[in-house]
């Protein structure tokens, strides 16, 4: 007998039938003699619906108010699957995050968990009652609701099933696995067995939406044993183990998947002194302003002088053109220019640790496509180029054919 954690996303749990088949999931499942904590997000939709709702009514909500408005949606699925279980028999009780409970900081919209106390889970745990605990969500030491940022129903599992040690923190989702790349770009893309944290974290990192990041933070840093697989009944298979060590038994091939970021921007400031402090004083205020900089470039200087690029999420571009603005005058650069229309391409694998030549292939491979790549970052398991978003497509396909990860190539 072991103890399971498994969270039903929004589409999983997106309608009565489907509450009804995740309850007969869960029966099966402990039919089978396993002790099962579910965690539940809202129905697909809901959450979206709620911030909607609270824009009616203000422009500005608090964020405390905000929270307590958006935390309803995942009440109304914990309500809804218990008596679904109930009602085939399977003993259930629900717990909001504050009930079971689950400590957070204050930091509304974006708390982060400090503490659970899961003494009452425990105790209806070991009287064969399936607990049901509402994702997202927590309360903080003065007793307000938080809610954990979009996507935070990942994270209430993987912090539950490592306060409580499961042995496994299973991600009901509508996809049955974590891919290669994505399907809809690359149909010949493969279901992964197994990725490692620090891969998935890079993926997910890169735009490859699966899991909420912080999630795989958590996961890595408590040891935490966490599948993804489908909730489609019929489909669920193994799903893709994300596992703490490499597994060095099997022949891993040096790249494990392509992720990509589509709207991207990049920013140059043309024409700055080559001088110290010139980088605080262009990103410092982009900082500032609460804008994230993703990929910096400072070119060789010539002349005393040298360009300057970064890239932002695109949705920054003007306000991180009005910040330049001001930097301009103050530094005295020649101009500013703007590529609004970039994305940023990544092959992901620890493989890359102990096989050299994989970023030559990388760019020979765009190259041979006539992609002109525009900015190049590495890490040790990454390498990721900007280039032109309509090259996005043509990039990723040709990286995943040339990286040996098409479906036909798999042995
Ligand atoms: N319902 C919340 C959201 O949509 C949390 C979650 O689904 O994980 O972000
Ligand atoms: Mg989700």
């Amino acid at each position: 007998m072991a103890l399971i954690v498994q969270k039903y996303g929004g589409t999983s749990v997106g309608s009565p039938e489907r509450i009804r088949s995740v309850a007969r999931r869960v029966a099966k499942f402990r039919e089978q003699g396993h002790e099962v904590i579910i965690v539940v997000s809202a129905m697909s939709g809901e959450t979206n619906r709620l911030i909607a709702l609270t824009k009616e009514v203000a422009a500005n909500p608090s964020p405390r108010e905000l929270d307590v408005v958006v935390s309803t949606g995942e009440q109304v699925t914990i309500g809804l699957l218990c008596m679904a279980l109930e009602d085939i028999g399977v003993p259930a009780k629900s717990y909001t995050g504050g009930q079971v409970k689950i400590l957070t900081d204050s930091m509304h919209t974006k708390a982060r968990i400090l503490d659970i106390q899961d003494a009452p889970i425990r105790s209806d745990l070991s009287e064969g009652k399936v607990i049901v605990v509402a994702g997202f969500q927590g309360v903080d030491e003065f007793g307000n609701i938080t809610t954990l940022g979009r996507g935070g129903s990942d994270t209430t599992a993987v912090a539950i099933a490592a306060a409580l040690n499961a042995e496994e923190c299973q991600i009901y989702t509508d996809v049955d696995g974590v891919y290669t790349t994505d399907p809809r770009i690359v149909p010949e893309a493969r279901k992964l067995d197994t990725i490692t944290f620090e891969e998935m974290l890079e993926m997910a990192s890169l735009g490859s939406k699966v899991l909420q990041i912080r999630s795989v933070e958590f996961a890595g840093k408590y040891k935490v044993k966490l599948r993804v697989l489908s909730s489609f009944e019929g489909r669920e298979g193994e799903g893709t183990l994300i596992t703490v060590e490499e597994d060095k038994n099997m022949e891993q091939p040096v790249i494990s998947g392509i992720a990509f970021a589509r709207d991207e921007a990049k920013l140059t400031v043309v024409g700055v002194p080559d001088k110290p402090g010139i980088a605080y004083q262009i990103l410092g205020p982009v900082a500032d302003a609460n804008i994230d900089v993703d990929m910096i470039i400072q070119n060789v200087g010539r002349d005393g002088m040298t360009d300057f690029s970064f890239t932002v999420a695109r949705g920054d571009l003007d306000k991180t053109l009005k910040v330049l603005e001001t930097v301009k005058e103050h530094i005295g650069a020649r101009s500013i220019e703007a590529d609004k229309a970039m994305c940023k391409v990544s092959v992901v694998g620890v493989g890359m640790r102990s096989h050299p030549g994989v970023a030559s292939k990388m760019f020979r491979t765009l190259a041979e496509e006539g992609i002109n790549i525009q900015m190049i970052s590495t890490s040790e398991i990454k390498i990721s180029v900007v280039v032109e978003e309509k090259y996005l497509e043509l990039a990723v396909r040709v990286l995943h054919k040339a990286f040996g990860l098409d479906a036909d190539d798999a042995k």
